[in-house]
């Protein structure tokens, strides 16, 4: 059987805190732990926010840290050709369509929330066809959704995720039709996370619980691209006293933690 496979997945669109610190180390030890391997993946697709200053602080920090990693580091924004391919081929599934509307649009016209509190995008609360035909003719941004109705006529449900050693039921309708790419950026976390979980050979995706909820967008993607679906860990979230802020992205010299340590 071969070696299972770990790995970390930071967006360098900051320094590193004491969150990702935690999931760095809790997937490096399991790896040393049961003989497996120890993957870093740059995930930054998104290439206003990510900095290759962050990037290269992500490097100085999990060496200082004790950990080290295969090479090469497989970075996201090197591999857009890769992702636009598979959402073509969910596009000629007829399972994508393109949605024109703003920030402040789906503000106005959204009701419902996903997960996050974000809006919870459905096609009959988003513009009517002949607006979305007028922003086309327009040559307007879009964004490709997922049609998430269509999606699930396509796969086996309910979906379940193995948590540790649980299955637990995956509720991707909740996120209502996801983004899975954007005219200037053909792909979304959703995308390129499952696809390159399923590319490196991950067997074990061990992460914040603020990701416990996309687990089911995951578990979706997977069955409609036909790929291995990983365990699952989501560990618990460093929080302050009050139990409801995360810590603030730090550098090491200013960290509590690591200021006595160094
Ligand atoms: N890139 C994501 C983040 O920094 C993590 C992705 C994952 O572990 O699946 O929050």
């Amino acid at each position: 059987m071969s070696a299972p496979v770990f790995r970390f997945a930071p967006s360098p669109t900051g320094h590193l805190h004491l969150g990702h610190a935690l999931s760095a180390l809790l997937n490096f030890q399991e790896a040393e732990r049961v003989g497996g391997r120890f993957l870093l993946r740059i995930e930054d697709i998104d290439l206003t926010r990510c900095k290759p200053e962050f990037e290269e602080s992500i490097y100085e920090d999990l060496e200082w840290l004790g950990i080290n990693w295969e090479s090469p580091v497989r970075r996201q924004s090197d591999h857009f050709e890769e992702y636009a391919a598979e959402l073509s081929r969910l596009e000629a599934e007829h399972l994508l369509y393109a949605s024109y509307e703003t920030r402040a649009d789906l503000a106005r016209l959204i009701t419902g929330r996903d997960p996050e509190g974000g809006p919870r995008y459905s096609r009959d609360e988003g513009f009517s066809p002949e607006e979305a035909a007028e922003r086309e003719a327009a040559g307007e941004p879009y964004a490709l959704r997922l049609d998430m109705e269509q999606a699930l006529s396509r796969v086996e449900t309910p979906l379940f995720w193995t948590e540790v050693d649980k299955q637990v039921e995956a509720h991707p309708e909740r996120w209502g039709d996801v983004v899975l790419g954007r005219k200037q950026m053909p792909a979304s976390y959703h995308l390129a996370a499952v696809l390159d979980d399923a590319l490196q050979g991950v067997t074990h995706v061990v992460r914040g619980k603020d990701l416990f909820e996309s687990t089911a967008v995951h578990r979706l993607l997977q069955e409609l691209l036909g790929l291995p679906a990983p365990t699952y860990r989501h560990h618990h979230l460093l929080v302050d006293e009050s139990g409801k802020n995360y810590p603030s992205a730090t550098r090491r010299p200013h960290c509590a933690i690591c200021a006595k340590a160094a």
